[in-house]
């Protein structure tokens, strides 16, 4: 079997995390290296690497990874506005192979990303 991913090992409360929102399919928590004054990560409890393997079956999930989007950003007083960003893959960035939602806001946020 593979090892356990960081976000796994989060999900199953064997390393500590600052969790902001908790339920049955999902939890959210601060990054532990901001980019931004707010910078949480959105994930689903089912192991899915990537939205890139996400299949039919988890389409109602992904929603509901969204309608907690805007439920911590309510919480977090984002009213400025914030950016969603999934990175995918050695192209993308990415550096945790369990799908994550990053949430930023708390400053003007340039574009493109890098
Ligand atoms: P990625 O590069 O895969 O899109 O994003 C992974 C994110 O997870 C990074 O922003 C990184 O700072 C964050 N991260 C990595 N390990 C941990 C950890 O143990 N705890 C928390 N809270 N965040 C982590």
């Amino acid at each position: 079997m593979s090892e356990k991913t960081i976000f796994k090992r989060i999900i199953d409360g064997e390393i500590p995390a600052k969790i902001i929102y908790d339920d049955e399919l999902c939890l959210a928590f601060h990054d532990v290296n901001p980019q931004a004054p707010v910078h949480v990560l959105v994930i689903p409890k089912r192991e899915i690497r990537s939205i890139a393997t996400a299949t039919d079956d988890d389409v109602a999930l992904l929603g509901h990874l969204l309608k907690v989007v805007r439920v911590v950003a309510g919480q977090l007083g984002l009213e400025q506005g914030y950016r969603v960003v999934t990175n995918i893959g050695a192209d993308g960035g990415q550096s945790v192979d369990h799908l994550h939602l990053h949430v930023l806001g708390g400053r003007p946020l340039q574009w493109p990303p890098g």
